[in-house]
């Protein structure tokens, strides 16, 4: 039953404060230019445009034939939690405890989940600025501090230690670090990580969120460096992971994290609480996923890093942008000062309503990512060289103008 005319729900505080993520507005005005007839190159969604390798699939297909069709346990089928422990050993010759390790419906629930447990009127939690837009949102949701960590260009779009353990106060309940990192594709290097973690050592009411989500999107050779590796902090690590960019998987919504031993029982209980369990059939899928060959993957990378080139060099040679070459993820992060646009936001917009590219103005992204705009090369060579002529030729008409 729709409701009365008139209708109007009565106002709840925290619902006022959520924000969300720009990247999906993006990707619904990007279809109705497309729907109306207009010609779209969409660089705006980070999603892998391959498809998840048919192994994958028939996996799944298996699973719902043999009758795979019920609940699971809340935390994720066994032999599943046992092929990501399997994963990470055969990855990082590390050891991660499989009744730890919690399968969740995509990398998101892990984030809402560890930022709602953890924040509260009162709390303070740090967050990269420009970073994932979903980590401000969270923070804002549960009433908590919201404390922008700057990630700067002239830094290779690294954290800096110094200045994200400058930051933390007793009231510092969460950090939250991304490497390799959404929105500008910087890694942070393994010196600045332990220079980290020792300094962490000060604060020992401060839980890590590390979001992990593109850890096997790193190029020119760089290795990743993953926060299991310090076990002085493991009793206070949440590691969040999936299957979504590695596997081209995002619309199956899979994920995994490792919990705490004490967060893990309230992790547990959201999730009965919440989604019950990951629908079984994605979970055989994703035992395939990591027991597989792993040729897919480095197919998909190889191409990444040729499109990297492609866009690094197309970007460069416009008048007034500069773009870092990104070493990691699949995202570039322009500086787009030199054009004459102060507003990235406003840049974006009309670059998709004028010239039919669509890409996410840095502020989505954080107050830091004001002077930039984010294009995934999730997209075909083809179209990254036609969005980025259509793009010289705008801005050349907009200066002229
Ligand atoms: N973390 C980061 C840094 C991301 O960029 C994304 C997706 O874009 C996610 C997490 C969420 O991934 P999922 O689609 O599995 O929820």
């Amino acid at each position: 039953m729709t409701p009365a005319a008139g209708f109007r729900p009565h106002p709840i505080a925290a619902f006022e404060r959520i924000g969300e993520e720009n990247a999906f507005a993006v990707l619904a005005r990007a279809g109705a230019l497309a729907a109306q007839g207009r010609d779209i190159i969409n660089l705006g969604i980070g999603q892998p445009d391959f498809s998840t390798p048919e192994h994958i699939v028939e996996a799944a297909v298996k699973a719902l034939r043999d009758g795979q069709h019920g609940y699971t346990p809340a935390t994720g089928i066994q032999p599943l939690r046992e092929a990501v422990a399997g994963d990470i050993h055969r990855r990082f010759s590390l050891e991660i405890d499989p009744g730890r390790v919690v399968i969740v419906p995509g990398g998101k629930v892990t984030m809402f989940s560890a930022i709602l447990m953890l924040g509260e009127p009162g709390a303070e939690i740090l967050y990269p600025d420009p970073g994932f837009p979903i980590y401000r949102s969270m923070i804002e949701f549960t009433g908590a501090k919201p404390v922008p960590v700057p990630i700067r260009e002239e830094n290779g779009f690294a954290f800096s230690a110094e200045e994200t353990l400058s930051l933390i106060t007793p009231q510092t309940r969460l950090l939250i670090l991304n490497s390799p990192a959404n929105p500008t594709g910087g890694i942070t290097p393994k010196a600045e990580i332990d220079k980290l973690v020792a300094g962490l050592a000060a604060h020992p009411q401060v839980v890590i969120l590390s979001d992990e989500i593109y850890d096997q999107f790193l190029f020119d050779g760089e290795a990743h460096t993953t926060l299991l590796a310090y076990p002085e902090i493991r009793d206070r690590l949440i590691l969040l992971n999936g299957w979504s960019k590695t596997y081209a998987m995002t619309g199956w919504r899979l994920g995994w994290s490792l919990w705490p031993e004490g967060l893990f029982e309230a992790m547990r209980k959201l999730a009965v609480n919440a989604w019950s369990c990951v629908n079984a059939p994605a979970q055989f899928a994703a035992i395939a996923a990591l027991t597989g060959p792993q040729d897919c993957v480095t197919r998909m990378l190889a191409e990444f890093d040729r499109r990297r080139h492609l866009v690094v060099a197309g970007l460069n040679a416009l008048e007034g942008v500069s773009c870092a070459v990104p070493k990691g993820a699949f995202y570039a992060f322009p500086n787009i000062a030199g054009t004459g646009w102060t507003s990235a936001k406003k840049l974006a917009a009309t670059l998709l309503d004028e010239a039919g590219v669509a890409t996410i103005g840095g502020p989505d992204f954080g107050v830091h990512g004001e002077g930039y705009i984010r294009l995934s090369y999730a997209n075909s060579a083809e179209n990254i060289t036609r969005a980025l002529e259509r793009m010289g030729r705008f801005l050349d008409e907009a200066r002229a103008a």
